[in-house]
């Protein structure tokens, strides 16, 4: 295996001089180096080939007992040094001081098709931000890690990649949901894929300290490598900057309300300054179509980080790097002036996608009405968001009768539509059919930019819940079928139909579908 590598982030940045494992507060510095953790039976588990090709690395590469040392930290290759970066964050509203790369090493750097990468294992033992964690990761949500953000990839979405899905041997102890029931679980390690793992808090932790050096030098570091096309450092560099992460944090939000994910903990710590989403954790995709839902149980009382919140959540976040960056900037104006424009951004780039969801092309005044009149009603009775969407597609111009035969697979329980429900549904298509009238395109050409945009296939909590449970008794198929499902969510897979259907009754409250937690 060879690899062009190229170690920008260690070569250019400060490094922690102490060089010991050990927990504590690392200053003055980016990152610290440190060694992943040997494992007991290393074992791949799953391969994403086109991510490797992207890496340089081959099929025999990937076969080989090399790339199963290497990517769950057996092996170190030579060359190479890794480490864990520091960071800060804001947790659910409240500064939480330093974070870091607890149990994330970053192995090193790739070139390759005139491409930059960081390659990282998550999982792969302590480190100084370890905190009072271990520093591993269990199986579950590693499967749920690697999946997810090779599946967003796919769907378009701004997201960092994953390599590889790998058993450590080893067992980790857990308490899943938090109730004093702690037990063993499979260890496992991902190796996940990006440009750049930095997040807001990286540049939070240092302004905190008020160490303005380091913190220049990294925003310096982070336009050189990953937004040049700003140019040199400069006052103004630094407000194109800000306005940049703004607008690239907006436009991935808008892609999560597109197709229903809800990431569940929107951090600043888990906020990539390149706009890409980062650490799936207790995320889910919305069943039934609701603005209040979060899958993540540690935010069930407040739901910070429910559906309908998440713009405003970029927004908040924002706030903070905005805070942040001003010691480099020393003047308010442009900053508010970039975080004024976040909200107006929103509104358009809102009404647009969900235009689009809806194959209106053209633009009208009232169609912000129809579209609040469709929330209305969908949030009237349980209905799967998914396949509304992808089943209003086929509504015909002319034909606003068949609207709600053509959608009714998306009900929970069709049997409660009420017949008042059925006709608020009934005066909705027709008011889309009338405003349909303004289209140019034939029906079949407005559902094949409809399907373009509204996927057919999403990774539904239980999917993902189904392959764990496979995974946990030995048996990794399944992962495998989602994989590949997952790669064509636009596209019809007459073969996969089966996974194109509400969520089972069974998992409705399931551990794992309905609700998840941070521990993993
Ligand atoms: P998260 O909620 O996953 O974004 O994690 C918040 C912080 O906790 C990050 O600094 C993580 O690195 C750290 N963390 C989470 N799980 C572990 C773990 N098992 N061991 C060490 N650190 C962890
Ligand atoms: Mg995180």
């Amino acid at each position: 295996m060879k690899f062009n590598l190229k170690n920008t982030f260690t070569e250019e940045l400060p490094a922690d001089p102490v060089t010991e494992n050990s927990r504590r507060q690392v200053k003055g510095a980016c990152f610290s180096y440190v060694l992943p953790k040997q494992t007991k039976a290393p074992e791949v588990l799953h391969v994403s080939l086109e991510m490797a090709e992207a890496l340089g690395i081959s099929e025999s590469d990937i076969a080989s007992e090399m790339f199963t040392k290497i990517f769950t930290g057996n092996k170190v290759l030579p060359n190479t040094k890794p480490y864990a970066i520091c960071y800060g964050g804001h947790q659910f509203g409240q500064w939480a001081g330093q974070l870091g790369d607890g149990r994330a090493i970053n192995l090193f750097e790739v070139e390759h098709k005139g491409q930059q990468w960081t390659v990282q294992l998550k999982g792969a033992g302590e480190t100084p931000y370890s905190r009072s964690a271990d520093g591993l990761a269990v199986l579950r949500s590693s499967i749920r890690e690697y999946l997810c953000s090779e599946a967003m990839h796919y769907l378009g979405i701004p997201t960092t990649r994953a390599l590889s899905l790998a058993l450590s041997g080893d067992e980790v102890l857990r308490d899943m949901l938090y109730d004093g029931n702690s037990a063993y679980e499979k260890g496992a390690i991902v190796s996940r894929i990006s440009p750049s793992f930095l997040r807001f808090g990286n540049y939070e932790i240092l302004a905190s300290r008020q160490d303005h050096k380091t913190l220049k030098t990294l925003v310096d570091y982070t336009i050189k490598h990953h937004f040049e096309h700003l140019g040199k450092p400069s006052k103004e560099t630094y407000i194109n900057f800000f306005a940049e992460v703004a607008e690239r944090t907006l436009d991935m939000i808008i892609h999560w309300q597109r197709v229903g994910f809800v990431h569940g903990v929107m951090n600043t710590d888990n906020m990539s300054v390149l706009g890409l989403t980062i650490d799936y954790g207790p995320y889910g995709w919305l069943e039934g179509f609701d603005f209040g839902w979060t899958p993540n149980t540690t935010d069930s009382q407040h739901k910070r980080y429910r559906y309908g919140n998440q713009p405003n959540i970029g927004l908040w976040n924002l706030y903070q790097l905005a805070n942040t960056l001003y010691p480099l900037i020393e003047d308010p104006k442009p900053l508010e002036a970039i975080l004024e424009q976040y909200k107006t951004d929103f509104e358009k780039k809102s009404l647009d996608m969900m235009r689009s969801k809806l194959g209106l092309l053209q633009k009208d005044d009232k169609d912000n009405l129809l579209i609040e009149t469709l929330e209305d009603t969908l949030l009237l009775s349980e209905t799967d968001m998914t396949i509304f969407f992808r089943n209003l597609g086929k509504f015909k111009k002319g034909d606003a009768k068949k609207g709600l035969e053509i959608v009714k697979d998306a009900f929970y329980a069709p049997n409660e539509v009420s017949s008042d429900i059925a006709q608020q549904w009934r005066d909705w298509f027709e008011r889309y059919d009338f405003r349909l009238d303004k289209e140019l395109l034939t029906d079949l050409e407005r559902q094949s930019k409809m399907n373009a945009v509204n996927p057919k296939y999403v990774l539904r909590n239980y999917m993902a819940q189904l392959a764990i449970d496979d995974a946990n008794k030995g048996d990794y198929k399944l992962i495998d079928e989602l994989f590949q499902l997952l790669k064509q969510p636009y596209a019809e897979q007459p073969e996969h139909e089966k996974w194109f259907a509400k969520r089972p009754d069974w998992a409705r409250h399931k551990v794992g579908c309905s609700m998840l937690s941070c521990s993993s």
